[in-house]
């Protein structure tokens, strides 16, 4: 009984074994360092039905700092929810900076959209309601935009990760950053799969698949961090 406590999914918005050291991070860290209006859309979003799909704010914090270190202008946004991390990624990009934010709702976009045009961002973004596939499928029509983002973030449906980091391979530099979100499953990875509740396993088995993959892809140099939800950090080596 003891052994099988250990591999209960987290129920808490991190994997740290500690919610108190999480706290302390947050607390210590990373509210202090949020954007105001960050920090507006995070409440906002707090108060809806599906508020755990939200990028963790520690991972964010991770992502901004990657965001400038390849002076990000152009990237590329899979999976908007009411736009943290879009919000996050418009906020430090310049102010010429592009987005190409899909998702195949817009209603949630529409949530955070008066925040995001408080922060006078809203220009960097070419919002797109749609699966994200074909998006980027179509954008690979123009071969003007082959290697021309400097970064990504996926964090949408996971069965399509591969499909997704096939075309990225293609649409970003060689330098440029894709990081993929929630790629350790709530923990639930590394469990035992007859320990693994039920409603955790289709998620489980696609980022399994796509963690062996990315780890075998000679084209990427690869951090996976155990941070937020996990995120593996992949910049293109050629
Ligand atoms: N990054 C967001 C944030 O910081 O709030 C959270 C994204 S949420 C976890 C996942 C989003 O992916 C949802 O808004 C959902 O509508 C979208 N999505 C799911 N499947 C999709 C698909 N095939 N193409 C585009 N978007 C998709
Ligand atoms: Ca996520």
């Amino acid at each position: 009984m003891e052994q099988n406590v250990k591999f209960l999914p987290t129920r808490s918005k991190s994997l740290l074994q500690s919610d108190d050291l999480h706290q302390y991070i947050l607390e210590t860290s990373v509210y202090p360092r949020e954007p105001e209006l960050l920090k507006e859309l995070r409440h906002i979003t707090a108060g809806l039905p599906r508020a755990r799909m939200a990028t963790a704010p520690d991972a964010a914090q991770l992502i901004a700092m990657l965001l400038e270190l390849v002076n990000a202008k152009k990237t590329i946004e899979v999976g908007v929810f009411t736009g943290y991390s879009l919000l996050l990624t418009a906020l430090t990009i310049p102010e010429d900076g592009k987005i190409t934010a899909i998702d195949i709702n817009r209603e949630t976009f529409e949530i955070g959209l008066p925040i995001i045009k408080k922060a006078g961002v809203a220009d960097k973004i070419n919002f797109i309601e749609s699966e994200a596939l074909p998006v980027l499928d179509q954008l690979l029509q123009n071969h003007e935009n082959e290697g021309s983002f400097d970064f990504a973030f996926v964090d949408a449906d996971k069965v399509n990760y591969w499909s997704y980091h096939e075309r990225l391979m293609k649409l970003l530099k060689v330098g440029g950053i894709v990081v993929y979100d929630n790629t350790l499953w709530s923990g639930t990875v590394a469990m035992p799969d007859e320990l693994v509740p039920e409603f955790w396993k289709p998620g489980r088995q696609f980022t399994i698949e796509f963690n062996k993959l990315l780890a075998a892809d000679p084209r990427v140099q690869i951090s996976h961090a155990s941070i937020g939800d996990g995120i593996a950090i992949c910049k293109r080596l050629y």
